[in-house]
């Protein structure tokens, strides 16, 4: 028999405070607000409000914690242990942190159950496994010094994350800054609260000491910019906007100058190849990668640039597997493409379909609010054709199932518009030809290349972008050097 999620939902406990110390509080000022059901546009229930006055409760136990050292200064192996229960406990909670995210942001169950919350632990253990199995280093000097290089961990660090993927957003920026043993203060998106704040509860039964993970739930302006601007916040790790990341940039250089890293937005371009080998599995990679997640994803394919000579054959199969992809409640487990984020969000996206329209490209899909019903935020996923690379919708990123479509004659003009963008998170491309996908990938100017594939990877490859997609790196050891200062000692042995 199959679950019933709407029933088990209905019955779930919902987190409503905000977590500092190990201990769930009051926002200091007794303010709430709602967290709204994207997929009913019904209110949840409340949330504390955090501002500046509880970030700076949040704050002073997550430097309390660090300078005690009771997380800083725990042998590796002993951190290893607490960061593996926790992922375990989280594998253990899958059913209820995914009923959580679902009802939170409107994504279908179905992808909270088989991919937000096994990749968030799997990330979380991943860190867990690294924490003593990273080697410092004896530098080079001659015999008269003994040199060393050794990582230590940043001291109070803050994450800022946004609504799309709040769990495994979470899970990216905490696993690595807990593994090099520093204290946090999170802030999730103020749509996305819920699995933050039951992650923290979780983290405190397997082990973490009070103060080391503190989540202050509350609104961009007001708790996010007191983060920002903290003198006594060492490092801010940032997915979101690049509109806020810029923010935080400029929040540094007006307080501590705090180290900032920054991963923002995209517009990934797909190019095919008329080589491809294998058009069917493009075609849908193609779809997925748009329409997967409503589009709310800073990879999402959302530039689809085909070789001119197969774009109505290729679109053909496109827009198939598209017409499988309709919007339903995102607590049936069939469904595949869910609510998107808010009501305001929603009229963004409608927005832009309005200016693709107005700029002259051709609707061939979607275009429209569905299920109104159901009283959420639902858009048909949407594809362009006849676009132009100067075009509105092939430069801003539209963060919803909306897909543009060019084409392109040969390699140069190919290269040239998937250049053609202030982003460079990510981009792919098919062809069977693997010395031109080699040379070809070496000129896009982009973190992420895949090839013959959409959103390849996994723990082990770092995660980030060029130019305005941000800076620094997610995932993989590389993670490290963002939560972690070098320190090099000389030993004068002369
Ligand atoms: P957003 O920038 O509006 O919000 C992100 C976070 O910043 C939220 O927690 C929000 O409360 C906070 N914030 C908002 N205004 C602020 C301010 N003035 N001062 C301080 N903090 C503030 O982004 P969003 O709408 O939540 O998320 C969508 C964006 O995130 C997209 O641009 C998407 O591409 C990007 N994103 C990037 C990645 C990546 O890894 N590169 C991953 C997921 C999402």
């Amino acid at each position: 028999m199959s679950i019933d999620y709407k029933d088990r939902a209905s019955k779930i406990a919902l987190p409503s405070h905000l977590f500092i110390d190990g201990k769930r509080v009051d926002a200091i000022s007794q303010k709430t607000f709602d967290n709204i059901n994207p997929g009913t546009g019904k209110v949840l229930g409340p949330v504390a409000e955090g501002d500046s006055d509880d970030i700076n409760h949040a704050v002073a136990s997550a430097r309390k914690a660090f300078d005690a050292g009771v997380w800083s200064n725990m042998a590796p192996k002993d951190r290893k242990k607490v960061l593996i229960r926790l992922a375990d406990f989280m594998d253990d909670h899958a059913e209820e942190l995914a009923l959580l995210e679902t009802l939170d942001v409107g994504k279908p169950i179905g992808d909270s159950l088989s991919v937000d919350v096994p990749s968030s632990a799997n990330c979380m253990r991943w860190y867990g496994e690294a924490c003593d199995k990273i080697y410092d280093e004896v530098a080079p000097t001659g015999p008269g010094a003994f040199g060393t290089i050794t990582r230590e961990a940043i001291g109070v660090v803050a994450a800022v994350v946004p609504w799309n993927f709040p769990l495994l957003m979470t899970c990216w920026k905490l696993g690595p800054a807990l593994a090099a043993g520093n204290s946090v203060v999170l802030k999730p998106a103020e749509q996305s609260p819920l699995t933050a704040l039951r992650l923290a509860e979780l983290a405190i039964e397997a082990g973490l000491p009070e103060g080391v993970l503190n989540v202050v739930p509350g609104f961009g302006p007001t708790a996010g910019k007191a983060l920002g601007l903290h003198m006594d916040v060492d490092c801010l790790a940032f997915t979101g906007s690049g509109e806020v990341g810029k923010l935080f940039l400029q929040y540094s250089g007006q307080s501590n100058m705090k180290r900032v890293w920054l991963e923002c937005g995209g517009k990934t371009p797909n190019v095919v190849f008329a080589d491809c080998l294998d058009l069917k599995k493009a075609a849908e990679h193609a779809a997925i990668g748009i329409f997967y997640n409503q589009g709310e994803v800073c990879t999402a394919a959302s530039r689809l640039i085909v070789q001119d000579t197969i774009k109505d054959e290729f679109i053909e199969e496109v827009l198939k597997v598209a017409a499988t992809m309709q919007p339903g409640d995102p607590l049936d487990i069939n469904t595949s493409l869910g609510a998107l984020i808010e009501e305001k969000h929603m009229n963004r996206v409608l927005d832009y379909i309005d200016i693709g329209k107005n700029e002259g490209a051709k609707l061939l899909c979607g275009g429209e609010r569905v299920l109104l019903n159901q009283g959420g935020y639902y858009v048909a996923p949407t594809i362009f054709d006849n676009v132009q690379s100067s075009m509105r919708i092939a430069q801003e990123e539209i963060f919803g199932p909306v897909l543009s479509t060019l084409t392109f004659k040969d390699e140069e003009e190919a290269i040239h518009i998937a250049n053609d963008s202030q982003y460079g998170l990510a981009a792919c491309l098919w062809t069977a030809d693997l010395n031109k996908a080699i040379k070809l990938s070496r000129r896009i100017r982009a973190g992420n290349m895949w090839i013959n594939c959409w959103d390849g990877g996994d723990m082990t490859m770092p995660f980030g972008g060029y130019k305005q997609s941000g800076n620094g790196r997610d995932k993989s050891l590389h993670a490290l050097d963002k939560y972690t200062e070098i320190k090099s000692t000389w030993i004068d042995l002369s």
